[in-house]
């Protein structure tokens, strides 16, 4: 039996709203050490607990005009485009691995464990973007497993994905290595933390998950977006960030350097083979 592309891609980007909605309550619950499976939703502010309606990802929003539907609060538009987010990233993800699966080309366990581990992938780097932008710490029940469903992921389907698992241990060891000695070195040079731990168990996760070809590319895009945020931050006048948060001196502005490492990983996830076309054809 053969199903159409479309349909396949309807389930897959619905399936990716639900994460999103899951992602919601890990970035939320998570920090403020709340489990993450009780209680149902609720609002925030009342306390009334979501019917089921009212907690369908992206629909329920809008039809509640973006307010909870006893006490009218406002919801924040983070939490639908979180969703949003998440369904067009597991769309994008699986893409390239959906006409070997519909097709048959693709062994089915191969097709599926692959998009599924890419799609946690996603989700763990989204979730560890936003707790890290909100409370400047990277929870080590995210970046932990992330080496370790990478290099999984690196011995099942090593060459079907294109990372095999001696790229993968590279990856995690330079990483999570190289962090580690900027971290160090750091600290002797200025006598401050500069990187947190979190960040090199993050890196030591992106280099298993996409292999050491993909390290040097990350961290430079990490690095200059993170500089491009810094400086258009300072420019628009909220160069207190960090000392609102009574974290750093005036004359160190403390961004999380996490969010722009997810997001560098991001990038070359789904744009390192556009790229490489585009290079390979402009040489
Ligand atoms: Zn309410």
């Amino acid at each position: 039996m053969q199903l159409p592309i479309a349909i396949v891609a309807v389930f897959v980007v619905l399936w990716g709203a639900l994460w999103g909605s899951f992602l919601n309550v890990v970035v939320y619950r998570l920090p403020a050490r709340l489990s993450v499976v009780h209680p149902r939703s609720r609002c925030p502010k009342c306390g009334t607990q979501l019917t089921w309606w009212q907690n369908i990802p992206v629909l329920s929003w809008v039809l509640l005009g973006g307010r909870c539907h006893r006490c009218k609060t406002w919801i924040s538009v983070r939490y639908p485009l979180v969703e949003a987010a998440m369904a067009v990233l597991s769309l994008a993800v699986a893409w390239p691995w959906l006409p070997g699966l519909v097709s048959g080309d693709l062994p089915l366990w191969q097709g599926i464990v692959g998009v599924l581990a890419e799609q946690v992938f996603v989700f763990v780097l989204l979730a560890i973007a936003l707790i890290d932008a909100d409370t400047f710490l990277v929870p080590d029940v995210l970046s932990l497993p992330l080496p370790l469903l990478g290099l999984g992921l690196a011995i099942a389907l090593g060459p079907v994905r294109g990372v095999t698992w001696q790229q993968g241990a590279a990856g995690a060891l330079a990483g999570g290595g190289g962090l580690l000695a900027v971290q160090w070195l750091y600290a002797v040079l200025t006598h401050r933390e500069g990187l947190g731990t979190g960040d090199v168990k993050l890196m030591a996760g992106i280099g298993a998950f996409l292999g050491l070809q993909a390290l040097p590319a990350v961290l430079l895009v990490a690095a200059l977006q993170g500089l491009l945020f810094v400086g258009g931050w300072a420019l628009a006048g909220r160069g207190k960030l960090a000392t609102d948060r009574g974290l750093a001196s005036i004359r160190h502005l403390a961004m999380p350097f996490g969010p722009f490492l997810a997001l560098g990983a991001l990038q070359w996830l789904l744009l390192h083979r556009i790229a490489g076309k585009m290079l390979a054809h402009w040489l």
